[in-house]
């Protein structure tokens, strides 16, 4: 006996509340949902230590309806980003991001510049994505545009001019490749060290565009009518081109589908809802992020009766997430039985007045939110990191669960 308690210390070191964090080691998948206050971002890393940053907002609203900027103000949203991911790839000898993707085009998931953004070498301004870029190598962008970014409508703001402007002067000098994401294939987004030692490691392109997987070979369809046949103001919204991927390991599954709507307004069509077509592919998961910050427009009944999640995300900037009937889903037992766990990386005192003991049932409501999946994965933990400096001391632990 005393010799299997030998062999469990190790994992078990360092994942023990008040201690620095454990450094990712190969064989254990990391997805990271950092929390700067200002939007949404994630870093995963594989099983080899291939990387991948999804997300780098610099938007929503400041306090009191937005969240406070964590660590602080003090440096941008997508420096604090980069920080963070330098630091979690500690382990590498030449850090970089693999894979940088965005689910959408809007500020709070890739950053806007603003009156006092820096302007870079190349010449565009950086926030978000573009500031990342200033401290850790991105090799490969991933969205849903590239490369006339021309869907539904040509996508001209200033934003998208100088998000293509970065694009093309990191292409031109630093050698990055950029792809739109090819809904239903499961080859694009690989491991790039070390496949062939994990082949039960994949990641599934789920939707682009309204273009959904099947859940057929590498079949699609489309959600959306031809662009040709709707007026410009019946087009898909931003929100409703998110990309989804689905991250398996094993048993484990992941799903992360940026601000996808599933619950559509009064007396739109059945097309707005995106979430319930992606939900007939992805099937079960053990941890999602919530679609739309949680918003009143998201997590629609079919879709978490189809994923099923035994634990939840939320990424919180704003004084309406989550809506209080997305909660009320969650925590449904007739949408689907059996216990989940729900964990926010912000929570605004106005949204806890209105909500009340609903939200008191969150796991946790602020911090680092870190699904550490150990090798083979056949189980996982939550793990909660103190947002308020760099740190990174573990605030809470929960877990281990068992993938279904
Ligand atoms: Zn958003």
């Amino acid at each position: 006996m005393w010799i299997w308690a030998l062999l469990l210390l190790p994992a078990a070191f360092g994942q023990q509340t008040g201690e620095p964090w454990p450094e990712w080691t190969p064989g254990t998948l990391d997805i990271h949902q950092i929390n700067t206050g200002r939007g949404n971002s994630a870093l995963l890393i594989f099983p080899d230590g291939t990387s991948m940053l999804i997300d780098a907002g610099d938007g929503g609203r400041l306090p009191p309806r937005g969240t406070a900027p964590r660590p602080d103000a003090s440096r941008g949203p997508g420096e604090w980003i980069a920080r963070y991911v330098r630091r979690m790839l500690a382990h590498d000898a030449a850090p970089a991001i693999d894979y940088g993707y965005l689910t959408h085009f809007h500020e709070d998931h890739m950053g806007a510049p603003g009156q006092n953004s820096k302007t870079a070498r190349g010449g565009y301004k950086v926030a978000g994505i573009t500031e990342v870029a200033e401290y850790i190598p991105i090799r490969k962008m991933i969205d849903r545009g590239w490369p006339d970014y021309h869907y539904p409508a040509p996508l001209e703001d200033a934003m998208m001019r100088n998000y293509r402007a970065f694009l093309a002067w990191q292409r031109a000098h630093n050698g990055l490749q950029i792809e739109r994401l090819h809904p239903g294939r499961n080859d694009q987004i690989v491991l790039l060290r070390e496949p062939k030692r994990y082949p039960n490691f994949e990641v599934r392109n789920i939707a682009a565009n309204g273009e959904v997987w099947t859940g057929v070979g590498t079949n699609t369809r489309a959600q959306f009518p031809r662009i040709q046949d709707l007026r410009k103001e019946e087009h898909p919204t931003e929100n409703m081109c998110s990309l989804a991927i689905r991250v398996s390991y094993g048993k484990f599954d992941y799903f992360t589908g940026g601000d996808m709507p599933g619950a559509r307004r009064w007396g739109a069509p059945v097309w707005n809802d995106v979430e319930t077509p992606v939900a007939q592919s992805v099937g079960a998961v053990e941890a999602s992020l919530l679609n739309h910050h949680g918003n009143r427009d998201s997590q629609n009944a079919f879709f978490l009766a189809s994923l099923r999640p035994r634990v939840l995300i939320i990424p919180v900037w704003s004084s309406d997430h989550p809506g209080h009937d997305v909660l009320d889903r969650i925590y449904s037992q007739r949408i689907y039985p059996g216990p989940r766990d729900v964990f926010a990386t912000n929570m605004l005192e106005s949204n806890r007045l209105v909500i009340g003991e609903l939200l008191d049932r969150l796991k946790s409501s602020q911090g680092h939110i870190v699904v550490r999946v150990d090798p083979g994965g056949s189980s996982f933990r939550v793990i909660i990191l103190d947002d308020t400096a760099e740190t990174f001391r573990v605030k809470a632990v929960f877990g281990p669960y068992e993938s279904r």
